[in-house]
């Protein structure tokens, strides 16, 4: 997850001078015994999809099928595709295939921040759409209110919550600019206050914070793995097929001579023939259409799950306020409570593996939890002798303008939606609709003439060149936060191309 909701973005693009920097340990020091004591006896799981409940898996294709929309891809996207589509037209045939089980990938593995954002936060939309944010932030509401009433409407016990959220100040450079970022968040429709040291203790104790900001508006918070199992079932209930343990090998226009007849979808023991494709594949969707690889790379996330806390531990944490929150700096966390009580903590690394390695023995980093850890118990000494039950990561989708893109492919007959970049968890409904307009005709409507659907990121550059820029950048970032936000001339240099990195 990144920059949850619109204010947190701002703080990237401020200098300051001003005030003494929150030091951390070295990123690169071994953590300290507790620290390590914390996170031994840690499930390389994510703690969301690690339920009793967890719905049994559904079979695999086998043969051929016919239908006349297939739906690539399990997450979010996918399943408000699905969704979606037979709430459009209930006589349309929708079925949809997904390489492992549903919500197994960044979709049951988030932080659950349900941000309205459209656009990665406000400050980035004013940069990259400027004329358009009023409108996008008035979708970006409508869109929010709708997942809640789809959660509502189909008794999806996901823990849904309209919370708001806190950014959370750990050194006075980070709060540089609010008052600016406070009147632009409050012309776009948002209720935001700014809080000064004390004010922001009373929301939430942790001695370190020097101020912030509280949102009332824009976020919600939700438990993600049962919001994808909730719109699985919903998708079943409304007579989507859906196909787990599928994985698509390849996609072809389905008669050699005419192109407009349709796509022929492979699969290890079957085949589908299907009118329109969409591809909610995230980042894995560059193995089924090149031209994806070349604007989104993979970057590794990774949070811990807290055991749930006591009444005295709750009570020594104080937190009053919106139970979601991050913090200012660049290389942020973000942390959350659930509904049992547990802190989520995720955030601060943004990995990149050289060649954009995306396979699952990435998930577990122990140097990155050792860190992660460490910056808990220095953010809430309080919960000294808390332990992690539950240590994962996963891989954001990261494009370089941090918003979701849109394409088609064979003539119209298939459309793709990535990059999202850690903040999809609200917007990827909002893609699912541009999906179905492109593909159902390129249906025109106030969405599908938003540049933010017509325009594409600045792609990033092949490898090897690459893993340098993006490592050049990683390290320009972490020297920001220990330089009280000053950008060095590589971060100004990509400012001024519209070139970024982030989680
Ligand atoms: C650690 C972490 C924390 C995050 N925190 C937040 C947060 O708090 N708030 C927020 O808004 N966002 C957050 N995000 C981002 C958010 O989770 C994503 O933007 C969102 O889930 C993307 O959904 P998706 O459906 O596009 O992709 P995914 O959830 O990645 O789903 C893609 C699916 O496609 C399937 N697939 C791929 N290729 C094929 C194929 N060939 N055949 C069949 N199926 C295929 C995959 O198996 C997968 O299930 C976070 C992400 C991570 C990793």
């Amino acid at each position: 997850m990144s920059i949850p909701v619109p204010g947190v973005c701002e703080s990237r693009r401020m200098t300051s001078s001003a005030g003494k920097t929150f030091t951390r340990r070295s990123a690169a020091s071994k953590p300290p015994a507790a620290v390590a004591r914390s996170l031994v006896h840690a499930a390389p799981k994510p703690y969301w999809l690690d339920q009793p409940d967890a719905p049994e898996p559904l079979p695999a294709l086998a043969g051929q099928i016919t239908t006349d929309l297939a739906v690539v891809g399990g997450g979010f996207t996918g399943l408000w595709t699905a969704l979606l589509a037979r709430e459009r037209d209930p006589s349309s045939d929708v079925i949809l295939l997904e390489a492992k089980t549903v919500g197994w990938a960044a979709s049951g593995r988030n932080g659950g921040f349900c941000s309205a954002s459209l656009t990665h936060g406000i400050a980035n939309g004013l940069e990259r759409f400027p004329a358009e944010m009023p409108v996008l932030e008035k979708l970006g509401e409508q869109n929010l209110r709708e997942i809640g009433e789809t959660v509502a409407k189909h008794g999806i016990d996901c823990d849904f919550q309209h919370t708001g959220e806190l950014n959370v100040a750990t050194a006075p450079w980070q709060l540089d600019g609010t008052a600016e970022q406070v009147a632009v968040a409050r012309q776009l429709g948002h209720d935001v206050e700014i809080l000064d040291a004390a004010e922001i203790q009373a929301q939430l104790g942790s001695p370190r914070l020097v101020g912030g900001l509280k949102y009332t508006t824009g976020n919600a918070l939700v438990d993600p793995g049962r919001l994808a199992w909730g719109l699985r079932q919903a998708c079943l209930d409304a007579g989507v097929r859906i196909y787990e343990s599928t994985p698509v090998t390849s996609i072809t226009p389905a008669s050699a001579s005419c192109a407009s007849k349709g796509l022929t979808l492979t699969t290890p023991y079957g085949s589908v023939r299907a009118g329109r494709v969409v591809l909610g594949t995230g980042v894995f969707g560059r193995s089924l259409l090149r031209r994806i690889g070349a604007y989104v790379i993979p970057v590794w996330d990774y949070v811990l799950m807290t055991e749930p806390l006591s009444g005295a531990q709750l009570a020594a944490l104080g937190w009053h306020g919106p139970r979601g929150a991050s913090d200012m700096s660049n290389q942020f966390h973000y942390f959350r409570m659930t509904r049992d009580n547990r802190m989520l903590w995720g955030g601060y690394d943004a990995v990149y593996y050289n060649g954009g390695r995306a396979s699952e023995e990435y998930a577990q980093s122990p140097a990155t939890f050792g860190k992660l850890a460490t910056h808990f118990f220095e953010m809430f000494p309080q919960l000294e002798g808390v332990s992690f039950t539950h240590s994962w990561g996963g891989v954001i989708d990261t494009c370089s303008r941090f918003c979701a893109f849109f394409g088609t492919a064979h003539g119209g007959q298939l459309a793709y939606a990535a990059g999202y970049t850690g903040l999809g968890v609200g917007a990827t409904r909002f893609g699912a609709q541009v999906l179905l307009d492109l593909v159902q005709k390129n249906r025109d409507t106030e969405r599908s003439r938003l540049s933010l659907v017509r325009s594409k990121p600045l792609p990033f550059p092949p490898e090897p060149l690459r893993s340098g820029v993006v490592q050049l950048t990683r390290s320009s970032i972490a020297r920001a936060d220990a330089n009280e936000g000053r950008r060095d001339a590589w971060l100004r240099l990509l400012d001024r191309v519209g070139l970024g990195f982030d989680s």
